[in-house]
């Protein structure tokens, strides 16, 4: 039979779709708006909302020339700093940090106040892992490998508490924690990663096995995009990545039966409803 499958947990997850929705929200109001960074990595959307008047900010100096507006801070989070310069500056700051973001930053923030030592695992390049980074307030470490964990001295009297960036991948996050328990006599290690990027990548795995061709919709420059495509390549030779429908190569679809499709977290819904109908359409007509 011929079918095109699309994924349950393709697209936003629950902390995107909040604070993409809050943006739309804010610039039907009117005013300026800001956000603190894209809020999100799809360009068809930043552009959608450049059109409605959302101007994307990206340094501290930026929100210094700011004397007056909206400022959105995304999902990711931002650090204290980052949070209080808007503050200071007079900026109405609507803050779209993902309650599961924002529940690290707490957790960082009451550890290292009692003096515990953090150790953030995560790539110290996310803005996601800077903005945790910047609720510490005290030693702090970032790690995403063994590696890292031999370059780093802590004081054996002191206890340290360890987190994850919500996209880091579960397995490495237990065998990093295995590694520091052997050299920390005191440790806490608290499980962050978030199960929608777990659940969308389980799912897209298994579609990719079942079907044909696999589609993978998403920015260029989304990590979480790219590695979807990785996994399913793994298990699909066929598949393909596109950032909308006009990427889509649709001949590439005449000789197959199945196509299963899955999109990062980054897509909205109207792009992976006019991939899916393009696909149904073409393989309707395939036999
Ligand atoms: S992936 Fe999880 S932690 Fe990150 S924004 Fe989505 S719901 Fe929040």
């Amino acid at each position: 039979m011929n079918e095109v499958k699309l994924a349950k947990s393709a697209g936003f997850c629950f902390g995107v779709k909040r604070a993409v929705d809050l943006v739309y929200e804010e610039a039907k109001k009117g005013g300026d708006i800001y956000t603190y960074g894209p809020i999100i990595h799809n360009e068809e959307v930043v552009g959608d909302l450049e059109n409605k008047g959302v101007r994307v900010i990206n340094s501290p100096e930026e929100i210094d020339n700011l004397k007056s507006g909206t400022i959105i801070i995304r999902s990711h989070g931002v650090s204290k700093d980052i949070y209080d310069r808007m503050i200071n500056n007079g900026l109405n700051v609507i803050d779209a940090t993902c309650p599961f973001v924002k529940k690290i930053h707490n957790i960082v923030s009451e550890e290292s106040n009692k003096g515990n030592v953090i150790v953030i695992v995560g790539n110290k390049d996310h803005p996601e892992v800077q903005g945790i980074n910047g609720w510490s307030n005290g030693e702090t470490y970032i790690i995403d490998s063994k590696e890292e964990i031999d370059k780093i001295t802590i004081n054996n009297g002191k206890k340290v508490c360890v987190v994850a960036q919500t996209t880091f991948n579960f397995n490495k996050f237990k065998e990093l924690v295995e590694i520091l328990t052997k050299r920390v006599y005191d440790i806490i290690a608290v499980n962050t990663i978030c199960n929608a990027t777990k659940e969308r990548q389980t799912e897209a795995k298994s579609l990719a096995l079942e079907s044909d061709a696999m589609i993978v919709i998403g920015g260029r420059h989304s990590s979480n995009t790219q590695k979807l495509y990785q996994i399913c390549k793994s298990e699909c030779d066929n598949t393909m990545y596109i950032q909308t429908l006009d990427d889509l190569v649709i001949d590439e679809l005449t000789s197959v039966r199945s196509v299963g499709i899955t999109a990062g977290a980054s897509t909205p819904n109207n792009i992976i409803e006019e991939v899916w109908q393009a696909c149904q359409k073409k393989i309707l007509q395939n036999y």
